[in-house]
């Protein structure tokens, strides 16, 4: 890029339902664009896995399916987004997630001169939820996703991308979970489709296709965000 049209590094956000691809698209973004994933949910689970004061405050409210306080929220991903690594640009998976959220993102990057470049709505309907949630699983080595429909690695129980055979399952992935977790989706998250499009940064794709075809779009999303 010329250095003249130089601009700060990219934020992009990607808006959705559980289970709607949000993680699985961030982390080709990643890959293809160089962009940092930057997951609130996955920063809570090390959290809690660490047991630290906010991983205890967020632990029963993550296994309810409700949302975890702002508060909260918003400390772990302003430290995280000081890092040196986020100077490469961000793709925010799951943050923000209620217009509080939204707010303070808004007022970090006023600080810092960024700005938005886009917030990419995943749309896909409910019924379809389940279905893809209750079939997912992670590699514990290098985080890479599958479901037991729609991404199988090539061999049963080892990761494609590091050759782990430690696979897991997230403990909110069950149904009752998935319902809570859709429900809080709608009422305090939903908003901010609207919150985005005010702001001339709203990006919409159908997801309901496969895993290949909506990277396919998004790509092309982020590339013309990026310009
Ligand atoms: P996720 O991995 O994005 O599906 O998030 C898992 C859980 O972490 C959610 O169901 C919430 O309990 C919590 N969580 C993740 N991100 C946020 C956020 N931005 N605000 C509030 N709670 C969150």
């Amino acid at each position: 890029m010329d250095a003249a049209v130089m601009t700060s590094p990219a934020v992009l956000i990607l808006l959705g339902p559980p289970g709607a691809g949000k993680g699985t698209q961030a982390r080709m973004l990643e890959e293809n664009f160089g962009l940092v994933q930057l997951s609130t949910g996955d920063l809570l689970r090390a959290a809690v896995a660490a047991g630290t004061e906010a991983g205890k405050a967020a632990k029963a409210v993550m296994e309810a399916g409700d949302l975890v306080s702002d508060g909260i929220v918003i400390a772990i991903l302003r430290d995280r987004l000081a890092e040196p690594d986020c100077a490469k640009g961000v793709i925010l998976d799951g943050f923000p997630r209620t217009t509080v959220q939204a707010e303070a993102l808004d007022g970090l990057l006023e600080s810092t001169g960024q700005k938005i470049n886009a917030a990419i709505s995943l749309e896909v309907e409910d019924g379809e939820m389940v279905t893809r949630i209750s079939g997912r699983y992670t590699c514990g080595g290098c985080g890479e996703g599958y479901h037991d429909t729609f991404k199988q690695p090539a061999t049963t129980g080892t990761c494609d991308k590091c050759g782990s055979t430690d696979m897991e399952r997230r403990a909110d992935d069950n149904a009752e979970t998935v319902a809570s977790r859709l429900e809080a989706y709608h009422a305090q998250t939903a908003p901010l489709i609207a919150y985005y499009r005010g702001k001339g940064a709203l990006k919409t794709i159908n997801a309901m296709g496969e895993i290949d075809e909506i990277a396919h779009g998004l790509n092309d999303i982020v590339a013309s965000a990026m310009t």
